[in-house]
């Protein structure tokens, strides 16, 4: 009994650790058992990150510790060595790419600590402070391969994922059906599978990766099925193969607490991204962020707001999740009882005059109440949440304070 991690295998243009893992686990030695692999998505601003910053482990039933040993050695210099230093420009993403830096380790008896996981999730990990292997390959990738082994799997969900053809690999375009992926939307535990609002599929990536889509669930039997049932289709390209992952998805795990803070300022920024100042810090309501953006902009100095989110650097919270905790009432100048028209302040400590009947009151303010567009939390729309996130309608008391 063992523990198997990857990652860090693909660059933007050519492989994805998930294929890299696929084809290793197909060609195991015959004494080994293969369990659940596990697909775990970490800290989205590690400096590292590979494209979609996800690592892959698994564990083993081995006959033969040796015979294994031999050859995930023969694996690692023929099939994920060569992937180091991969690099290449990408249209959709600015940042600076590093260059892929595999890395895999095998834990013999017991997985790493928890702690590691979490640490790995919700923040930066530099490689001196990943726990060791009994045997370990490589660089960078074995920060999240260590990661993805240490994971206990408290929440999950699941992920079936099918790669195309070695000669499709490089080619943006996939064929998956839409009739088979409309009925698939349908089933009870399916989720993230199309976009309600635009109709369209949310399984297939858009680049070039060997990945032809991934249908997520929440039980492992019904991304099988699902996962099977797209294959089949007669309008959905020929694959290499199908696994199930089960993976931290929609977990939240990447957030630790929510924030509370009380509105400053907003300030709306050109796209609409906006800006909340609070005493703890800039909270950012992203453009297409929705509701969530919606929500911010509606606030003014004085609400008081609770958010979770990715502070990816001190003093910055990148909102996820929103809400209004008490809205700071508008003040207004009393209304004239004669006039129904309202009243003006004649200067600091001089009362209120109206402007028709020019009727005198004391110097007063009325309170009026604002009620937010939201009564409770709201989250971005599907196409515009982490992999990571869960979704609002899946949490219950115990997940939001
Ligand atoms: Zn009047």
């Amino acid at each position: 009994m063992g523990w198997l991690g990857l990652d860090d295998t693909d660059s933007l243009k050519e492989g994805c650790t998930t294929y890299s893992f696929h084809l290793l686990l197909e060609s195991l030695p015959p004494s080994v058992t293969v369990l659940s692999p596990r697909l775990v998505r970490l800290w989205p601003f590690a400096q590292h990150r590979t494209r979609g910053n996800a690592a892959v482990a698994v564990e083993l039933h081995v006959g033969d510790e040796g015979e294994l040993l031999e050859y995930l050695q023969r694996f690692w210099e023929e099939h994920l060595l060569p992937a180091k230093g991969r690099i290449s420009p990408s249209k959709h993403d600015a940042r600076v790419q590093s260059p892929a830096d595999p890395g895999m380790v095998w834990f013999s008896n017991e997985q790493p600590a928890e702690d590691f996981y979490t640490m790995a999730v919700q923040s930066e990990v530099q490689l001196d402070e990943v726990p060791e292997a009994d045997h370990s390959w490589g660089g960078q990738g074995r920060i999240g391969a260590t990661a993805a082994v240490a994971w206990r799997q408290k929440k999950c969900t699941w992920e079936a994922i099918a790669w195309r053809e070695p000669k499709r690999h490089g080619q943006n375009e996939r064929d998956v059906c839409e009739q088979s992926l409309a009925m698939i939307d349908l089933m009870t535990s399916t989720f993230l599978s199309r976009d309600p609002r635009k109709g369209t599929g949310l399984v297939s990536p858009r680049g070039p990766c060997p990945v032809l889509f991934g249908v997520r669930a929440r039980d492992a039997s019904s991304a099988l099925e699902a996962g099977n049932q797209l294959l089949a289709a007669e309008l959905t390209e020929f694959a290499v193969g199908l696994r199930v992952f089960v993976t931290n998805q929609a977990t939240d795990d990447h957030l630790s607490h929510s924030q509370n803070g009380t509105v400053a300022h907003v300030r709306i920024l050109n796209r609409g991204n906006t800006v909340i100042t609070t005493e703890s810090g800039k909270w950012l309501a992203f453009a297409e962020s929705g509701s969530v953006k919606k929500l911010a902009q509606w606030l003014q100095p004085g609400d008081v707001i609770e958010g979770y989110g990715l502070s990816p650097e001190f003093g910055v919270l990148h909102l996820e999740k929103l809400r209004v905790v008490s809205a700071h009432p508008n003040q207004h100048r009393p209304m004239c009882d004669e006039c129904s028209v309202r009243m003006k302040s004649m200067g600091k400590g001089q009362g209120c005059r109206c402007p028709q009947c020019k009727q005198r009151t004391e110097d007063t303010w009325e309170s009026v109440t604002r009620n937010p567009p939201y009564d409770s939390w709201v989250q971005p729309p599907l196409d515009a949440r982490r992999h990571l996130a869960r979704p609002l309608e899946w949490m219950d008391s115990t997940d939001l304070s």
